[in-house]
């Protein structure tokens, strides 16, 4: 049995360390915190949403994208929510709207009727909108949770506050430490977001709330708690959040819906979204033979599964490689 260890316990790494799992690789997962979860992964909204994401990026991010809401289903069965996306904005923003709508597709347009009909809670707040019923969502920490529990179930190892681990005793190392990797191309993209929590407020799906300066969203979970999120600042300073994000994130909730004026503040984060000049993810196999998965950037639940596909298919290729150069070596030998 080929031996594998995995660095990082972010989504990439557990998305890793299933894939190759599932192949019947031995799998060891090595983090260097006390706990699963990773660092941006932690704080992630949990949208996975290719169609919207393609104003702003490029179209490999929905052919990558656009099957990974079955994976996370078939792979962690309950625990996605397939609702749709809703994106609205004010009246005097409307020029955002028929821009969004111009660079993304997979949507329709909806009015008053319809908004209210898909979020009774925005009823009369928004003339207009766009649904994009093809998108999920799911709660970053909850399947992060999930997917290690299973992993333990399949035979995976974890070491927590893992040093440096001799990759002697391993077939092959896969690198998915994130930004704590050193490669050159790679840089910081600081988010900065907030949980709120009101009984007041009532939403199936992730909101986009379009804006000039400030676009957000709002991600439901559980309990109606909401992840209200994110800046995007070429950062990788990931001291607390700012007084100026805080009052802008929260200034656009208060504009979703001025329930959320009243909402607790249940927690505010940052996190470090690892990425690669284009803002695509690589898989790329490095000059000390190390796979490494990283420029995950604002996909990591999105995109985790086809990267991770994608490293599982490069560690039986190079495997499959390097046995038959031993095979080859050996005949040589006799
Ligand atoms: C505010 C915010 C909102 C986001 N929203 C979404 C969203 O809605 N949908 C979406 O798809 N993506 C979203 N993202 C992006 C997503 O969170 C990231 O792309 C993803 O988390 C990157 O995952 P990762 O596993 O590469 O990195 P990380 O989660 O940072 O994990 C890397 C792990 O490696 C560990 N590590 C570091 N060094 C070592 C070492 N030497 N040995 C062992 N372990 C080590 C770290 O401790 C960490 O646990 C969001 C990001 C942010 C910040």
């Amino acid at each position: 049995m080929r031996r594998v260890l995995v660095k990082g316990a972010g989504v990439a790494g557990l998305t890793v360390a299933h894939e190759l799992a599932a192949r019947g690789a031995s799998v060891t997962v090595a983090e260097i915190r006390s706990q699963i979860g990773g660092k941006a992964s932690w704080l992630a909204g949990g949208m996975l949403a290719p169609w919207c994401e393609r104003e702003s990026t490029e179209e490999a991010v929905v052919t990558l994208g656009k099957t990974s809401a079955e994976w996370w289903e078939r792979t962690l069965p309950g625990l996605v929510t397939k609702a749709g996306t809703l994106v609205v904005a004010h009246a005097r923003d409307a020029l955002e709207l028929a821009r969004f709508a111009a660079r993304t597709r997979n949507h329709q347009s909806v009015d008053e009727e319809a908004i209210a009909a898909l979020e009774p809670d925005l009823a009369g707040r928004f003339r207009k909108g766009l649904f994009f019923a093809g998108e999920a969502h799911l709660d970053p920490r909850r399947v992060l949770e999930a997917l290690a529990s299973k992993l333990r179930a399949m035979g995976v190892v974890f070491l927590f506050e893992a040093g440096e681990i001799a990759p002697s005793g391993f077939d092959r190392v896969i690198d998915c430490t994130g930004m704590a990797r050193a490669d050159d191309d790679l840089r910081g993209v600081r988010g900065e977001m907030l949980i709120l929590h009101t009984r007041e407020v009532s939403l199936a799906r992730p909101v986009r709330l379009l804006h000039p300066r400030h676009p957000i969203y709002i991600v439901p979970r559980a309990d109606h708690h909401f992840m209200v999120g994110a800046t995007m600042i070429e950062s990788d300073h990931d001291g607390p959040i700012t007084a100026r994000s805080l009052m802008e994130l929260l200034n656009a909730a208060y504009a979703l819906h001025p329930a959320f004026g009243e909402a607790e503040t249940v927690e505010t984060g940052v996190g470090v979204r690892p990425a690669y000049p284009d803002n695509l993810p690589r898989v790329k196999r490095q000059k000390d033979g190390a796979i490494t998965v990283n420029g995950l950037y604002r996909h990591g639940f999105l995109l985790s599964p086809a990267m991770a596909e994608q490293a599982a298919g490069l560690f039986n290729s190079t495997t499959k490689l390097e046995s038959e150069n031993e095979a080859d070596r050996q005949r040589r030998s006799a």
